[in-house]
């Protein structure tokens, strides 16, 4: 509990006290006047203030402007002998405890996100002069070296120098088991070193880093409000002063009927319903509850690694009802395995070096899978001049023989057609082929289930490879349409196609490597295990922190409980509230009731809040 809500617990407990003694003594008069204003400024000096303010402002039509009108009502209705103080008091004491309880749920669920925020790493150990320094994680420059000690979060993304350890990367991706690095595996930020001491060279700054890139995402979310929360916003504009006239009405309008009629027009009590009526109309429950779900839903799904960028994402990918996904790195691992080289005129060995270094500068999985075949750390003094042709592949100057790697789109029909091929030309003619493939990930088929359960029905692969390539590997796991052989501005146009025959949101699930424009042009673009791509990250809408497809079920689950969530809050608190105004207008209930069951309606839509955390 935060200092705040402790001074309000404790003026709580002051003014109950006061109350439960007043009622014993009950003086009248100007004493009992005086003494009733005690606990009333205790517990409300801070509803009225604000009203004041509100007032002067000129944003008449809030909450406490609601409370102070109505208390203060029951006060003059008390000391006009048609009540007592107990009533304003007791309206006042419910609130704040309904306003003490909802601050230390939303606390609660902004602490879950910000285990989160508590990733932000204040500092990094570098070496200098023998000696361990820690200086700022912004100070280090790339290609730095790092000390990371046991139970230290590493600070900067990097790749491991020296030392083995255990990693806790359950910050980046939701998964608790540790994972084991050694010499030359990468290292993202936000981890935490659990066992021994490693020494990492830092490969990005430190505002590139994982860490980084996660925190601009949480603190940007709750800003994106979702059409729920903005309903909320233009319902309480048409509401309050619905319910400001309709008091105004029913203080005025019965007792005049009444007169002209020749009844007892009992002007006091129909005041006095006036008054009850405005304090229980204030709808706290709907306005407090339904941020809270969003937010507790964006929580609970960042902590299953799952970041959406916002609520109104939530409520789009509660609508998915068509998926295209991208093929390389999505469905399948993202790591090409040489399987056959064929060289024409040089040797083999020379054929992989010409292609590794061609593609030395890109991050595409084929390009690692080349370099990586190629089994050296490419020399980039040898390359220049590198072009890279999304869906076609790398054209590069190598030791100046210009070198194009890719498929027969880049290279021409000199290639002869191997399946999951890639052709090299130098200087134009050709060079040969290296055959590469790619396995699905083992989850893939799983995933793909997945989201027909959840009801998505309507699931198409999308891919540049070649068509025999993506039939074999979509039959493989489970999806029956495929496009094939698109380039990137091609899968923007089928997207689009997806988009206009389904109703519907569609959703595209990308690695973002050069699929960054279709990522931004679906309803929902989904990012996979790209915290450390800019575009991708930069043009998703949710980020999926490890690589794992079966994640994207679980958000739309997440999502589909979100909505729900609102769903209950919504006809719950709306229900109530209109039985409590139906009572307190016809005078089967007073004031206390309602507010009783104000507080009620906030307890519990603030708990079913809470269920989107986990
Ligand atoms: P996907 O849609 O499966 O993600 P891409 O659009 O990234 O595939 O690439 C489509 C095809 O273009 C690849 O199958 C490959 O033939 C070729 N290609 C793309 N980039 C490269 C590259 N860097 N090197 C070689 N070939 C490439
Ligand atoms: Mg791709």
């Amino acid at each position: 509990m935060s200092a705040k809500q402790k001074r309000i617990l404790v003026r709580i407990i002051i003014s109950a006290l006061f109350v439960a003694v007043l009622s014993f003594v009950n003086t009248g008069g100007v004493l009992g006047f005086a003494l009733w204003m005690i606990p009333y400024f205790i517990i409300g000096y801070d509803i009225l203030w604000k009203a004041c303010c509100g007032i002067i402002n000129g944003q008449l039509l809030d909450e406490n402007f609601l409370m102070s009108v109505a208390t203060l009502g029951a006060i003059a209705l008390a000391v006009w002998g048609r009540g007592d103080y107990t009533e304003a008091v007791a309206v006042m004491l419910f609130y704040q405890i309904g306003e003490l309880f909802q601050s230390y749920a939303l606390g609660k669920s902004r602490k879950s996100i910000s285990a989160l925020m508590d990733i932000r790493p204040d500092h990094a150990n570098i070496e200098r002069d023998g000696r361990l320094v820690s200086v700022s994680p912004e100070e280090v420059s790339v290609g730095q070296i790092i000390v990371v000690n046991p139970g230290e979060r590493v600070a900067i993304d990097g790749i491991v120098e020296e030392g083995e350890s255990d990693l806790d990367t359950s910050a980046l991706t939701g998964e608790s088991v540790p994972r084991t690095v050694s010499r030359g595996d990468e290292v993202l930020s936000a981890s935490v070193n659990i066992s021994r001491q490693l020494r990492i060279r830092t490969v990005r700054p430190y505002g590139e880093s994982a860490v980084a890139r996660i925190l601009e995402l949480v603190e940007n979310a709750s800003a994106n409000k979702s059409r729920s929360e903005k309903f909320i916003t233009r319902f309480a504009r048409i509401y309050t002063p619905a319910v400001c006239i309709a008091a105004l009405l029913l203080a005025i309008l019965p007792p005049m009927i009444l007169g002209i009629i020749g009844a007892e027009a009992q002007t006091g009590e129909w005041i006095y319903r006036a008054l009850s009526f405005l304090v229980i109309s204030c709808p706290c429950a709907l306005v407090i509850s339904i941020p809270m779900g969003f937010f507790a839903s964006l929580g609970g799904a960042s902590r299953k690694g799952i970041l959406v960028k916002g609520s109104s994402y939530l409520e789009a990918l509660s609508k998915v009802r068509s998926i295209a996904l991208d093929k390389t790195g999505t469905v399948t691992k993202g790591s090409f395995e040489v399987r056959e080289v064929r060289a024409e005129g040089i040797s083999n060995g020379q054929l992989i070096e010409y292609a590794a270094l061609a593609e030395s500068a890109s991050s595409h999985p084929i390009a690692r899978g080349l370099i990586r075949a190629y089994g050296k750390e490419p020399d980039i003094s040898r390359v220049s001049e590198v072009r890279e042709i999304g869906g076609c592949g790398v054209e590069a100057t190598v030791d100046g023989i210009r070198v194009c790697v890719g498929n027969r789109r880049l290279v021409g029909d000199r290639a002869t057609g191997e399946k999951g091929a890639v052709y090299v030309t130098l200087d134009r003619a050709y060079a040969g082929y290296i055959v590469i493939s790619d396995m699905p990930k083992a989850e893939a088929s799983e995933a793909v289930r997945a989201l027909e359960r959840a009801g998505v029905g309507h699931i198409v692969m999308l891919t540049g490879d070649s068509e025999s390539v993506a039939r074999d590997i979509a039959k493989s796991v489970g999806i029956g349409e495929v496009r094939s052989e698109l380039l990137p501005d091609g899968k923007v146009a089928e997207l689009e196609r997806i988009m206009s025959q389904h109703s519907g949101k569609v959703a595209f699930v990308g690695d973002g490597i050069n699929d960054a424009p279709v990522l931004a042009r679906a309803d929902v673009g989904i990012a996979m295990g790209a915290i450390g791509s800019d575009a991708a990250t930069a043009a998703a809408d949710v980020v999926i922190m490890d690589d794992d497809v079966r994640k994207v079920a679980e958000a739309i689950r997440i999502s589909r409980k979100c909505m729900r969530i609102a769903k209950q809050n919504i006809i719950f608190s709306i229900g109530v509230k209109l039985l409590c105004l139906i009572l307190v207008a016809v005078g089967l209930a007073g004031m206390e009731l309602a507010i009783f069951a104000d507080v009620g309606v906030l307890v519990l839509a603030v708990l079913n809040s809470m269920r989107g955390l986990y």
